[in-house]
């Protein structure tokens, strides 16, 4: 395989995932850690299409990030999140397309984001095989909902 540098654009985008994983494995591995947990299954992440982010490339960057560590076998589970806006005008709380945030009441671009430029980590589901003690129950999902930009 023949090798550029300085590289093409798409290199320096996945970069940026790169570095976006890299960020990710160490708070994943801060949250196995913290729970004892020998493996991560999976790894569940929120991201709305304003995020600037591009799951294809991230998924390529997480098989990278991920090798040799904890999360060595985790699968990368993404779910898109919608693009939501509230309205200047009637005050609705309605869904947009990325490109177009019109209210989708009365019509007008005098809207506010909402929601779908977030990156989030929703979920991480962990095994504990050296279960010296008896397992603690589950910590309630929500407390997983962390912000990662
Ligand atoms: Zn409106």
């Amino acid at each position: 395989m023949t090798r550029c540098w300085p590289g093409n654009p798409q290199a320096v985008t996945a970069m940026h995932e790169l570095a976006i994983c890299q960020a990710l494995m160490e708070q994943v591995e801060a949250i196995a850690l913290a729970e004892r947990a020998d493996h991560i299954v999976s790894i569940h992440l929120g991201i709305g299409p304003l995020a600037g982010v591009e799951p294809r490339l991230l998924e390529q960057a997480f098989f990278i990030a991920r090798a040799g560590g904890i999360a060595d076998e985790a699968e990368l589970v993404i779910e898109s999140l919608p693009v939501r806006v509230c309205c200047e005008q009637c005050g609705k709380i309605t869904d947009a397309l990325p490109a177009r945030l019109l209210c989708g009441a009365c019509g007008t671009w005098r809207t506010k984001l909402v929601s779908g430029d977030e990156l989030q980590l929703a979920h991480v589901e962990l095994i504990r095989q050296s279960a010296e003690e008896p397992a603690e129950p589950e910590a309630e999902p929500q407390a997983r909902q962390q912000q990662l930009n």
